[in-house]
């Protein structure tokens, strides 16, 4: 019976779930990717993270940006789930399916009443509440007054958050959705919490309090065990399962740039903690690559370019945060920090997007190996102090210096293109899958 049940997770693709990741720092265009292969999931789900991250979709030339909800959502067919990886707070969650709804005129199936049928939540989603924004501010000041750096969070309380959760005197959703009177007792324990580590720190309790029992009655229905729900989603009949992974590589809180990263698991493994599955039903893992590096805040970036290079990658690839709209640091695709992903991710396929962005240019250079005191390094290192040192030994590849934005498909590419993509692929030893020459659903080249 052993013997079958292993035989049986290997040939049996349907009980696999297909991931997307991010692989560099974040903002490489995943939201489109998952759009795309949300066209015909049954479920769609998000992992970790919060409403710090942020996609954009473009659909029928409406902008739609997600933060909480699986970009997935624009697939009326398919069930959103929200596993207990993803810290939740709730007005957020309520804004944004409104904001959406209201522009997709029904598209976007986010309605407080729509969300019954099609929107799960799972019981152990630990809260960010108000406070935990706050402190996210006054943490960020902290820091900004001793050490003269911030991390550049987005200030959304998603460190705090996980912080509680860590600590163990977090709250989570099934606690609100229970007794009220025990949940309200908790919560003004870790609000004086708070306000006794922060003294400038000022609590509405009784406001947030009033709020959160309204988005209790709300959400009591679409609570579910979230382990049952995956398990019975991955074992009953045949379905469709595609997992969004919010933030990137680089910002995982064990893998990535630490300090400067996000406070969860970015990588594969928080999608089995994040959602409560066994790793065998991992299946295809996809990780977005933008042709180019971009990264938000201060940290260590070898392939910057502080010159016109990056104010054209910038300006031609509008690197502003949706978050945050910050302006985002751009340099060259930097492949050695991209393989890196892939050692801890295993990627079955890359995405490579904003290709177009890069149409201008006479000559593209790209990293492909590091030196430190002369001496070269074998990976990436995510220590800071050694990462700040590093220098790029660049690849200089011809440019192709016009438009790939009308290509649909890799023999309508300049040559100088293709030859691109070929060499990331000979470099990464992992196929391109898909090529993005533009912002819409249409331009997303599909190799095979
Ligand atoms: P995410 O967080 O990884 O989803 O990335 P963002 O949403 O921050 O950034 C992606 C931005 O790039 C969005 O505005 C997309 O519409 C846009 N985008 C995605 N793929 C492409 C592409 O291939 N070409 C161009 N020009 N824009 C793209």
């Amino acid at each position: 019976f052993m013997r079958y049940n292993e035989l049986k997770y290997i040939l049996d693709s349907r009980m696999k779930m297909t991931v997307v990741l991010g692989a560099q720092w974040g903002d490489e265009g995943k939201g489109k990717v998952v759009d795309l292969l949300a066209m015909d999931a049954d479920i769609v789900c998000r992992c970790q993270g919060g409403n710090n991250a942020g996609h954009t979709v473009v659909v029928d030339s409406v902008e739609y940006d997600f933060h909480l909800l699986p970009s997935g959502v624009l697939n009326k067919k398919a069930v959103s789930f929200i596993g207990n990886g993803v810290v939740i707070h709730l007005p957020g969650l309520f804004d944004e399916a409104k904001k959406n709804l209201e522009k997709g005129k029904g598209r976007v199936n986010a309605s407080a009443d729509a969300i019954h049928k099609r929107h799960v939540i799972c019981f152990l989603w630990p809260l960010v509440f108000n406070f935990h924004q706050a402190v996210d501010g006054l943490q960020e000041q902290q820091r900004e007054q001793q050490e003269g750096k911030n991390l550049g969070t987005t200030k959304k309380g998603i460190g705090p958050a996980y912080s509680s959760k860590a600590a163990r005197n977090g709250l989570r959703i099934c606690d609100l959705v229970s007794d009220f009177k025990v949940f309200e007792e908790k919560f003004r324990m870790l609000a004086t919490h708070f306000q006794m580590m922060y003294r400038n720190l000022n609590v509405d309790i009784e406001a947030e309090l009033q709020q959160l029992k309204i988005y209790a009655e709300k959400l009591r229905p679409l609570v579910t065990d979230g382990v049952y729900f995956m398990h019975k989603a991955l074992t009953g009949p045949s379905k469709r399962i595609l997992v969004e992974g919010a933030n990137a590589a680089l910002l995982d809180i064990d893998f990535g740039t630490y300090p400067f990263v996000t406070s969860s698991n970015c990588t594969v493994g928080g999608v089995c903690t994040g959602l409560g599955v066994p790793p065998s039903h991992v299946g295809r893992v996809y990780g977005v690559v933008k042709a180019y590096t971009t990264r938000v805040g201060v940290g260590a970036f070898p392939t910057e370019q502080d010159n016109e290079t990056g104010d054209l990658l910038q300006s031609r690839g509008r690197e502003f945060g949706v978050t945050t709209g910050r302006r985002r640091r751009c340099g060259w695709l930097d492949l050695i920090l991209v393989r890196y992903a892939h050692m801890v991710n295993g990627f079955s396929a890359i995405a490579l997007t904003k290709l177009d962005i890069l149409d201008t240019l006479p000559e593209i250079k790209v990293g492909v190996a590091y030196e430190v005191d002369g001496h070269p390094l074998p990976s990436f290192p995510a220590n800071m102090d050694v990462l700040t040192r590093v220098t790029v030994e660049y690849k200089t590849l011809p440019g192709w210096q016009c438009s790939t934005e009308a290509a649909r498909s890799f023999d309508e590419l300049p040559s100088q293109a293709q030859n691109y993509i070929r060499f990331i692929e000979d470099f990464l030893q992992v196929p391109v899958k898909w090529v993005g020459v533009g912002k819409s659903r249409e331009s997303m080249i599909k190799l095979f």
